[in-house]
């Protein structure tokens, strides 16, 4: 239809969202106020065939942001009118966007140990299991899959109690030197796996304020990390200062560090920087985005800076209370 649609009418909301600054909205024609074929083609049909329908406009240039939209017949005395009723759905968009992410995210992951499960199973059936070496290797497979599947089962569960609001952090006085030479004993043999060496330089009786559980989940995953990213002969070192109004915990390593253009995206759920890597070394994708879940219920934070080629150093920042 050529007919030009103008815009007799709009509430405050509309002219705050679409008009220019000082430019009321009231006899602009539609398409130059909002660009949008289907939006045009729904007014067109509420004026002329007297039907209701509902459209999704998204508007970029500057903020993108998206609307459902109602657009109805007005009235049955005014046969030219007809009213678009605009609610906007941008974050709810956006939540949704990340869910299907998450999800898609996840069903990969599993798939992957799934899929070399089941082939592992297949060869044996098909004649493998009476060859005993074959058959104890196909096992091992079998079972390390099997358990990265748990690890990563045992991590999505711990992400989804945190921000449902379902863990508590009971703020104690956790003694740090305490904390750091425990957590390398029970990562010495992984640690010695890779060659690296642990340590710290944490003094006796610094303590800091933290839940005394939840402070040593943040700092093993770290150390973790430290260790399986490190060079072969590199070393990790653990250490605390306590600041006017805060605690800082770091762990530093000799890895191959992260470059900047990762550096803000590794706390986000399943971001790697090789995939390939990061599953070789047994990892789940979803460590740092625990870490930081953790510090925000501490009222802290976690960050990372790094040299690409000689390091990185995570810290994690808790507030004096
Ligand atoms: P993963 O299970 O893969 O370790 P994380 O969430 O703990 O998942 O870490 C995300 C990614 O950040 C890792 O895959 C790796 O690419 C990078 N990363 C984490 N810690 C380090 C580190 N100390 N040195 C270099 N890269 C690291």
């Amino acid at each position: 239809m050529s007919d030009v649609m103008r815009i007799s009418a709009s509430n405050a909301a509309a002219e705050e969202a679409f008009a220019r600054p000082g430019i009321e909205l009231e006899g602009k024609r539609l398409s130059e106020v909002l660009r949008d074929f289907p939006l045009h083609a729904a007014f067109e049909k509420a004026i002329k065939d007297r039907q209701t329908s509902e459209v999704r406009v998204e508007i970029v240039g500057g903020e993108r942001r998206i609307y459902d939209v109602m657009v109805s017949p007005l009235g049955l005395s005014e046969k030219y009118a007809a009213i678009g009723v605009f609610y906007e759905v941008t974050r709810v968009e956006r939540l949704e966007r990340v869910r299907q992410e998450f999800l898609s995210n996840i069903s990969h992951e599993l798939r992957t140990p799934l899929t070399s499960i089941l082939a592992f199973v297949e060869t044996l059936e098909e004649g493998a299991i009476e060859d005993e070496e074959n058959s104890r290797r196909f096992l091992g497979v079998i079972k390390k899959n099997a358990q990265r599947m748990h690890v990563l089962i045992d991590d999505i569960s711990e992400l989804s109690s945190i921000e449902a609001g379902n863990v508590e952090v009971k703020i104690g006085k956790v003694d740090a030197r305490k904390m750091a030479v425990e957590l390398i004993a029970s990562l010495s043999a992984l640690a010695v796996g890779h060659s690296v060496d642990l340590s710290t330089d944490i003094a006796e009786n610094t303590f800091i304020e933290a839940d005394s559980l939840r402070f040593q989940q943040m700092l093993s995953n770290l150390v973790e990390n430290a260790i399986k990213f490190n060079r072969r002969g590199g070393s990790v070192k653990i250490s605390c200062s306590v600041e006017s109004d805060q605690y800082v915990v770091s762990v530093s390593d000799t890895g191959e560090g992260i470059s900047n253009e990762h550096a803000h995206r590794i706390f986000e759920r399943f971001y790697r920087i090789d995939k390939a890597r990061s599953r070789e070394v047994g990892g789940t994708g979803l460590g740092l985005a625990i870490v930081k879940h953790l510090a925000r219920l501490h009222g802290g934070e976690v960050s990372v800076s790094s040299k690409p080629g000689s390091g990185s150093t995570f810290s994690v920042f808790l507030p004096k209370h």
